[in-house]
């Protein structure tokens, strides 16, 4: 497809009406304007094939998804609303066309589940499949939540299972799996998981609300790598209760037959996109109970923060393993 035919492809498939926007798609740039009261969140990230999704068992409905999803992630991890996207592409000669619109069919639909506007983007061709997505959103001003507000005696928490997208990885990877076995997998939470992750934007701002978070994030990295993050930018420690990280059924299950330990995927596995955050001492159950009523979220309590640095894995009374940035590196 020429790069003029895939603009005004993504043009037809995309709404491009916002009382903040002036000039959407179809000029040198887009405009927007600013309202009083408020901050703009920009995020970026970079998608590349064979090092963050492999086309093989990744749909390119599916994909054209995670690449928004992911963005979307880090503006719910702030407690932010995304709001305005620009899309940038590099594609190979070896995408038809009707890949290339099942990717735009599958970025707009989420698009459209989180009433973002598409406002600019480019379309190159090269070698390697690349996508390069900007998202912009917006929170009242002076609340977005940052990494640096954790203080000893707060508790941490996550906000769903733990390791499943590492563990649809591994299914993917180690199965052989192509786009039709994801598609009838015995695995489906796993799969689900690693191929259509669910950025939780509504989450991000009911938890703000409840004026108990004091340090946010969302992971992508693995909860060890992720939680040092947290705890290196606001001076603390962190302690992950070895007995208290939530796993899937399904994960338990893949592990027993496969003779792998969950603890590695739960701790160091990547892409999960779930927010990990921290709650301000005696707050907790205010807290869950605030999220039971607004959201329909499960909520771990998996550790605690302490004076002190790095992350620690508390495996029994008096037994702790370092565990700081043993994270997930991306390949496939
Ligand atoms: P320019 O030469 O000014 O970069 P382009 O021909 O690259 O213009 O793009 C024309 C218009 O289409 C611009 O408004 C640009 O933002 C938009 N556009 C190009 N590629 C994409 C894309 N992948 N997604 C969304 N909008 C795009
Ligand atoms: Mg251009």
């Amino acid at each position: 497809m020429h790069e003029r035919d895939l603009i005004d492809l993504i043009q037809a498939k995309t709404v491009r009406k916002h009382n903040q926007l002036l000039q959407g798609i179809g000029d040198d740039c887009g405009i927007f304007t600013s309202l009083p009261g408020t901050d703009w969140l920009i995020t970026t990230d970079m998608l590349v094939e064979d090092v963050h999704f492999n086309t093989k068992w990744h749909s390119p409905f599916l994909l054209g998804r995670k690449s928004l999803a992911v963005n979307l992630s880090d503006i719910a991890a702030m407690a932010g609303s995304p709001k305005f996207v620009l899309l940038s592409l590099v594609i190979p000669k070896r995408y038809d066309n009707s890949w290339l619109t099942a990717y735009i069919e599958g970025f707009t639909s989420l698009l459209d589940e989180y009433n973002c506007v598409l406002i600019g983007g480019d379309t190159v061709s090269g070698e390697r499949l690349t996508f390069s997505i900007t998202v912009l959103g917006t929170a009242i001003h002076n609340t977005a939540v940052c990494r640096t507000g954790a203080s000893p005696g707060d508790s941490v928490y996550v906000a769903g299972h733990l390791g499943s997208a590492a563990a649809g990885l591994y299914v993917c990877k180690e199965q052989n799996y192509t786009i039709s076995d994801t598609e009838g997998s015995k695995w489906p939470e796993l799969i689900r998981c690693h191929l259509d992750p669910i950025p939780q934007v509504r989450l991000g701002q009911q938890l703000n609300k409840t004026g108990f978070i004091t340090a946010m994030q969302d992971i992508s990295d693995g909860v060890a790598t992720d939680l040092s993050h947290i705890c290196q930018k606001s001076g603390v420690a962190g302690v992950l209760w070895g007995d208290q990280i939530p796993g899937h059924p399904e994960l338990y299950e893949l592990c027993r037959q496969n003779n792998l330990e969950p603890l590695d995927f739960q701790l160091r596995g990547g892409e999960d996109y779930l927010l990990l955050f921290t709650v301000r001492r005696g707050c907790e159950k205010d807290l869950e109970k605030c999220i039971a009523d607004s959201c329909n979220t499960a909520l771990f309590r998996i550790g605690t923060i302490e004076e002190g640095r790095g992350v620690v894995l508390q495996t029994g009374p008096g037994e702790r393993i370092s565990i700081a940035y043993q994270g997930y590196e991306h390949t496939t």
